[in-house]
Parts: structure tokens; sequence; C-alpha cells
């Protein structure tokens, strides 16, 4: 612990030494656990915010889909705890490769996670990993620019490309398949790059199947996304009215 005196007893944290907690992970997770820190007056505690990006945010910058600027608005308020002059954002820090745990805990009183979970999961089926075929994480980076997306594997999918089949039912599902089917007028007023509007607005995309393994009764989605589908201006929402059809169980 840093500070502690020969004796071995750490001293009490103070205004002038407080408690120095390193939150990994700038997240929402991370920036509310930061502020709930800094706000608490039981005891003086500094936060050193830890991020492997340079940028805060984590999926609210990449990962809320670039065409609900309401939802992302979300990056104001939490950018407000950032001023906080006893949180400081250290980004470019992939903490387990550019610093261990043990070397982070020499410098800090507490270690807090708030990593979130990157990873996609896996179907397990055959020809999962043919091209052409992406985990919704691969495109959904690719069109928030973040820096780890892998352009060229995900632009080689989408060239001329004309029907698309998402599999699941959830709001990340829906979100996939409204930018697919967004005009590239829609989708100009977002903060997608450039490069991102470019492939998009050159795509030919005529159909779009959300595949879902069970009926509309099971769909995690919840209304409102499903209902923004109708406001597209190219497309056309096709439900099969037998699908509607709920027996006693759903
Ligand atoms: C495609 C998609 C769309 C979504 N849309 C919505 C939506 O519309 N509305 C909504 O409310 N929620 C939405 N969510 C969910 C929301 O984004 C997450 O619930 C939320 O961001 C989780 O916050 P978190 O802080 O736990 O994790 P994250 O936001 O993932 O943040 C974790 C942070 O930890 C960092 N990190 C990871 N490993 C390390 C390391 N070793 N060292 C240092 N830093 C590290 C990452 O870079 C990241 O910045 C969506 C999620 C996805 C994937």
């Amino acid at each position: 612990m840093p500070g502690v005196p020969a004796d071995g007893t750490p001293p009490a944290p103070s205004a002038e030494r407080p408690l120095r907690v390193a939150v990994v992970g700038a997240g929402p997770a991370g920036i509310y656990a930061a502020e709930a820190l800094a706000r608490q007056d039981a005891v003086p505690v500094a936060v050193d915010l830890i991020d492997r990006l340079p940028t805060p945010f984590g999926l609210v910058r990449h990962g809320i889909a670039p065409d609900h600027p309401k939802m992302r608005a979300i990056r104001d308020t939490l950018h407000r705890t950032l001023e906080d002059p006893l949180i400081r954002f250290v980004g470019n820090v992939d903490v387990g490769r550019d610093i261990t745990l043990d070397e982070l805990r020499t410098h800090v009183d507490a270690v807090v996670y708030t990593y979130g979970a990157s990873l996609d999961r896996h179907l397990g089926i055959d020809g999962e990993d043919l091209p052409g075929s992406l985990a919704a994480t691969d495109l959904v980076a690719w069109y928030t620019g973040h820096p780890d997306a892998d352009r060229a594997r995900v632009e080689a999918a989408l060239a001329d490309i004309r029907s698309v089949v998402v599999v699941g039912v959830g709001n990340v599902a829906l979100d996939v398949a409204r930018v697919l089917a967004r005009t590239p007028e829609e989708l100009e007023p977002t903060d997608m790059p450039q490069h991102v509007l470019d492939v998009l607005g050159a795509t030919g995309v005529e159909e779009i199947t959300v595949l879902g393994r069970r009926g509309p009764a099971q769909a995690t989605f919840t209304t409102q996304e499903l209902r923004e589908l109708d406001g597209l201006e190219r497309a056309t929402v096709l439900v099969d009215p037998a699908d509607l059809e709920l027996d006693p169980a759903a």
C-alpha cells in the first residue's frame, strides 16, 4: 500500500492523502462507481479511472446505436462526472497487459473492476466463421468506430450483399437490422465514421430476416425498438400473421 509507514499501520485517509482507488474500465459502471466514491463524504477518496481505450464511456460509445442520439446523450451525464477533480481518467492502459494487477495494487489502496463483457458468445455451429458471417460485436464495433474493429473483414462481408439474416431477437438484433435498412440520408446526421457511411451507403440490401428460435412472445426486444422499424424511410416490415397466433403457453 502506498505511503504505509515502517510499522505497517496505514495512515488514516485525509484530504492531503486521500484513499486512492483504481477503477478498471471507464464504461458507465466504472464512471458511476467513481462518482459514488467521490461523492460520499465518509472517507476522502481519489479515483484513477483506467481504460484500455484512449476514450471513456465503453459501450455507450461503442455499443449503443449511433442512430439513437437520445440514448447516447447519457455521455453528457457521464462527462460531468469526469470533470470532478477527485476523478482522473487514465486512458490507453490495458490492465493485465500494460500493467499487472500486482503492479497496480502497489500504487493504490483498492481496485474496483468494471471492465464489461467484451467478447461475443459463439453459437458453436458449422460455418459460423465463414466469410460473410459476423458476430454483432464485430459489426457494431465497426459502425461505432471502435479502434479494434476489423474493418477489412466487416467491409468484405458487406460488399455486394442483397439479403441478410440477423440471428436473435433482442434489441441488438433490431439495432443491426435497422442500421442496415437505413438510407444514407437517415445515417448522415449520426456520428458514424465516414468510411462506415460510405460502405453502408453503397450496400444494396433488399431483404433483412430477423430470425428467432421461438415466437414473438419470447422475443426480448422492447416494443419501442420494434415500433421504430415501422418508421424507416425505405423499409417495409413484414410479419407473418400466423406468427401472431399465440398458444396458451405463450
Ligand atoms: C450493441 C449494443 C447496443 C446497446 N444498446 C444499448 C441501448 O440502446 N441502451 C442501453 O441502455 N444499453 C445498451 N447497451 C448496453 C450498454 O452499452 C451496456 O449495458 C453498458 O455499456 C455496460 O456498461 P459497463 O460499464 O459494465 O461495460 P462497458 O460499457 O463495456 O465498459 C467496460 C470498459 O472497460 C474497458 N476495459 C475492458 N478491459 C479492460 C482492461 N483489461 N483494462 C482497462 N480497461 C478495460 C473497456 O474498454 C470499456 O471501456 C448496448 C450494448 C451493446 C453491445
